[in-house]
């Protein structure tokens, strides 16, 4: 996004928002900053008419056919998203990672490789740190690791990392998007825009198909995937390219199949883009503990594990997680889902869930669709679903916290949900 302008307007006050604010004043940019909270719904509209704009910023949070968009759109006003604008203001080199399933580790994985190659990194986007934020305080570093958001892809325009990751494609948020069409063209984003120098793409095997003529001219693409066709394949812990042996993570926190299919073949391919060696990453892997919320141990009470993956928001993460338990599982899901079909992970539910312990705003369509195949049984809370689990558990069995949908209709956030259900564990553990 072009530099010099002197005038902007930021749509949302919130992390991004206020981190766009802080870079375009530290520019010397007179910004205004309108947020749902502070402002009615024609502020855009009255705000373009009084002033012009040279700039609009946009937060993830909003859609493109929100109406500020729209109104952004009609007075002729250009935007971008936040993560473009911070991006915009750095020289250097970045990876840029988006799917739907596996971001946040996968970021954290790849920035925690290439600080022990000896390279200066800034890790954010989606991640933490907003780009804008990264733009005032790592803007010297040798590289940028940004976690990159389909919702934040639907407004960009020249962002165009060096290597670019797409991890899967899921049907995850498509009450935004609108169908799947829409969804893989926006992810596709990632690759960067016509004219711009991608070096190199990283995606799935398995959306060739999809993706092969958009990626028509990118110099270096890198497939990755489980089956012998990828150019990065993943087998047990170990990623091979060919016969060669690429990278070995065997027993670390990554060795799981979900783990390995997407994202350690990815960083395979990042690492011998960037040119490194395989240590630095094999030995970020061993370290790794795992983020909050995500497949957390949380203690074992009498023999019986507490996991919590309230960062599960779709069906697919929930599978993994399910997939990932070792001995029976008493799985507590439910929330608001993101998706109407819910066949695709009956089987492997089928194969290990002991229980089922629905709640919230998708228990009855839960129990419906799979209460045939297995035992389930239906609660108000989770709370009331996680007392009877635990009544339930038996020595060696898993107590699992993966809800498969989002957590708005009970809880602010994934991460109070994921909070909630540490605090009854530990009360539980006491109680014992
Ligand atoms: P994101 O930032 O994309 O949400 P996280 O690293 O926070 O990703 O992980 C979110 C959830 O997705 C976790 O529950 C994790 O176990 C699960 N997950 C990671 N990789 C995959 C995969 N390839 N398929 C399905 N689920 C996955």
């Amino acid at each position: 996004m072009k530099r010099g302008i002197e005038s902007a307007i930021v749509l949302g006050a919130g992390l991004s928002g206020r981190a766009a604010e802080a870079l375009l004043q530290s520019e010397d940019v007179d910004v205004v900053v309108v947020d749902e909270r502070t402002h009615d719904g024609d502020a855009v509209e009255r705000l373009c008419r009084e002033r012009l704009f040279e700039l609009g910023v946009v937060s993830p949070g909003f859609s493109l056919q929100h109406p500020w968009l729209v109104a952004l759109r009609e007075a002729g006003v250009a935007y971008c998203s936040e993560l473009e604008l911070g991006w915009s203001r750095y020289a250097g080199r970045t990876v840029a990672v988006t799917g739907s399933n596996g971001k946040s580790s996968t970021v954290k994985w790849l920035a925690d490789g290439l600080k022990k190659c000896g390279f200066e990194v800034g890790l954010g986007g989606n991640y933490g740190v907003p780009a804008s934020t990264l733009a005032r305080t790592h803007s010297r570093a040798d590289w940028w690791v940004l976690e990159v958001s389909s919702f934040q892809l639907e407004t960009v325009v020249d962002f165009t990392p060096e290597v670019g990751v797409l991890l899967n494609v899921r049907p995850n948020h498509l009450d935004r998007h609108g169908d799947m069409e829409t969804y893989v063209r926006t992810k596709e984003r990632i690759f960067g825009s016509k004219g711009n120098a991608l070096k190199r793409a990283v995606l799935p095997w398995e959306w060739r198909d999809l993706y092969a003529a958009t990626l028509d001219g990118v110099e270096d693409v890198a497939w990755v995937g489980t089956g012998i066709e990828a150019d990065y394949r993943a087998q047990e812990g170990r990623v091979w390219c060919g016969e060669r042996l690429v990278l070995d993570v065997r027993g670390s926190y990554f060795d799981a199949p979900h783990w390995m299919a997407s994202s350690a073949v990815a960083v395979a391919a990042v690492m011998e883009a960037v040119g490194v060696g395989r240590e630095a990453f094999e030995e970020a892997a061993q370290q790794f503990e795992g983020l909050a919320h995500r497949f957390e141990r949380v203690e074992c009470v009498n023999g019986v594990e507490f996991i919590n993956d309230s960062k599960a928001t779709n069906l697919a993460a929930m599978a993994a997680a399910v997939a990932s338990c070792r001995g029976g599982v008493r799985l507590l899901a439910g929330g608001v889902l993101k998706e109407s079909d819910l066949s695709f992970v009956k089987e492997i539910l089928a194969e290990k869930v002991l229980r089922l312990y629905v709640f919230g705003n998708a228990a009855s369509i839960m129990e419906r669709e799979w209460g045939r195949e297995m035992a389930c049984a239906s609660f108000g809370s989770m709370k009331d679903a996680f007392d009877e689990a635990c009544c339930e558990a038996l020595e060696g069995e898993v107590v699992l916290l993966s809800p498969g949908c989002a957590s708005f209709d009970q809880f602010k956030s994934f991460e109070e949900r994921g909070d909630r259900f540490k605090t009854l564990v530990s009360r539980w553990s006491e109680g014992r």
